[in-house]
């Protein structure tokens, strides 16, 4: 098993409602869902947050964007609008050590 819970999905040792999957992309529906839509676009590879970014990291982090606006078009919040979002570290409340990208939606969304 692995040690994060996100390669645990990834590796299909977890289940997860998962929407999207390419070689270098998953993105799946959060367990605690803040919004009609709210997905995780993640990096197959193990990153633990933005602060751990490489430069070699400039195109997975373009291609993550490029899924967003794949799945917000699919969810159809595309017209009505959507929030993307990394929290990172503990001020943020990032919870688990594995880069993802949040993406709400469906809703009028609060700020903050
Ligand atoms: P963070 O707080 O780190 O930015 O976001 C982590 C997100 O992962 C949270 O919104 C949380 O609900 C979600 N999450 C945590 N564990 C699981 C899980 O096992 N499966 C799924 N689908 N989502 C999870
Ligand atoms: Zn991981």
């Amino acid at each position: 098993m692995s040690e994060c819970i996100f390669c645990e999905i990834i590796n299909k040792e977890m289940p997860s409602g998962v929407v999207y999957q390419d070689e270098k992309i998953l993105a799946f529906r959060d367990i605690e869902p803040k919004a009609p839509i709210h997905l995780l676009i993640v990096p197959k590879k193990h990153i633990l947050s933005v602060d751990h970014l490489r430069k070699g990291d400039r195109g997975l982090i373009g291609e993550l964007f490029l899924v967003a606006q794949k799945l917000a078009r699919k969810y159809k919040v595309d017209k009505t609008g959507y929030r993307l979002i990394f929290n990172i570290g503990k001020d943020a409340g990032q919870t688990v050590d594995h880069l993802h990208l949040h993406l709400l939606g469906g809703k009028k969304l609060a700020w903050a």
